[in-house]
């Protein structure tokens, strides 16, 4: 010991016990965990090649296809947030030199043309302003324009509010071989999908939006077309923690050792699923449908505008547009300091224009419309004064 050097007590800190305030996360993510997920959180560890955990591996599995309607085998969580999944499904699929087309019309089309070229990638983008979607003419055109052997979509652009309809599109890639790759974070549990009636070859997702799990554990999805194209790889995927052929080992038959799987996260991420099965998917989807529309008709009695049309509108993620000469940050701020309501503001585009409501999930309730209005009633009569 005495040859040791002397322990710097620069950082030996003094903590108190963790006392998170009791936030109402009613923002773009995460939302609040349900609080069936947090007690699964809290359950005993077991090893991650143990019978019972290979076992709660397989209902994950069952149940993420429940949710997002697929039989396709290859459905996994990864271990990271929604943006590893996303990664995931961009480094797997993409090989140097294949043509991307991203429809551009929010802040996550970005990271997707961010993500796609770091892959090497040739991106094309498709642009649309913020809050508009893509129309199936458009995606045509420019699909016969660019022949891309990947075209990427946002289903729930949480940084518009925007629903892109994804009903077609799988026929026009169909027919000019060409996946159809989509974002469903903050659509997956909340808003309708089908992932296989749609023909979606690719898709991912996040916990800790309308599956109210903590962010940490992120799912994917790949039919038989995208995964082909993931065996047929001239290259090994860039990416070692999340190359698919490596992972599926482990969450296939042979049970392979990757990487540590995030044991708590798995229990949670189950839980989550279990509720969304318990509840169905049509009851879960009006759920959060009859809840924004609660919001959006409370928001028009405070005379306040959406910046998204109704019929393209999210039931997960509203934005609302901040009126002339009010200071959306500081509404924002008197949310959190006096009601315990976290929102948020814009990105990008939106940014400074709009704030971005959430109902995902457990969240997804009368009282949260309620309360939040109410609050957002009295910041506005506070602030204007
Ligand atoms: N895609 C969309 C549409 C999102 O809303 C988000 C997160 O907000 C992501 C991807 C990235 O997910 P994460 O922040 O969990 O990494």
């Amino acid at each position: 010991m005495e040859s040791l050097p002397p322990i710097d007590p620069k950082y030996h800190i003094q903590t108190q016990p963790l006392n998170p305030p009791p936030r109402l996360l009613l923002g773009p993510g995460p939302s609040n965990a349900h609080p069936r997920v947090l007690q699964a959180l809290a359950m005993p560890l077991v090893g991650h090649l143990d019978p019972q955990f290979i076992h709660l591996m397989n209902e994950i599995q069952d149940l993420l296809r429940y949710a997002w309607q697929t039989r396709n085998p290859l459905t996994i969580p990864v271990s990271g947030t929604g943006s590893a999944a996303m990664e995931a499904t961009l480094a797997n699929l993409v090989e140097p030199g294949d043509v991307v087309l991203v429809g551009v019309n929010g802040y996550f089309g970005e990271r997707l043309v961010d993500m796609a070229g770091r892959y090497g990638a040739k991106v094309k983008r498709l642009e649309k302003p913020w809050g508009e979607v893509f129309t199936l003419q458009e995606l045509k055109q420019a699909i016969e324009q660019e022949k891309p052997a990947i075209l990427a979509l946002v289903h729930a652009e949480t940084s518009t509010g925007a629903r892109q309809p994804l009903e077609g599109i799988a026929e026009l890639c169909r027919k000019h071989d060409c996946l159809l790759l989509v974002d469903t974070v903050t659509s997956l549990g909340g808003v309708p999908l089908f992932i296989d009636a749609w023909g979606i070859d690719a898709a991912y997702s996040g916990s800790q939006k309308c599956l109210s799990c903590p962010p940490g554990i992120a799912p994917l999805t790949f039919n038989e077309r995208a995964a082909d194209k993931l065996h047929r790889r001239k290259q090994k995927v860039a990416n070692w923690y999340l190359d698919l052929t490596l992972v599926s080992r482990y969450w296939g038959s042979e049970r392979t050792y990757h990487h540590t799987a995030p044991i708590s996260m798995n229990y949670a991420f189950r839980e989550a699923l279990r509720l969304v099965a318990e509840e169905g998917l049509q009851a879960r989807w009006q759920r959060h449908q009859e809840n924004a529309e609660r919001l959006w008709e409370g928001l028009e009695a405070l005379g306040l505008q959406c910046h998204v049309p109704e019929s393209l509108r999210l039931p997960s993620l509203t934005t609302v547009r901040i009126p002339e000469g009010v200071d959306g940050k500081k509404v924002a701020q008197f949310l959190l300091s006096e009601f315990n309501i976290e929102i948020a503001g814009g990105l990008g585009q939106l940014a400074g224009k709009v704030w971005r409501i959430g109902l995902m999930g457990y969240n997804s309730r009368k009282e949260n419309v309620a309360l939040l209005l109410h609050a957002l009633k009295e910041a506005l009569q506070h602030l204007k004064a």
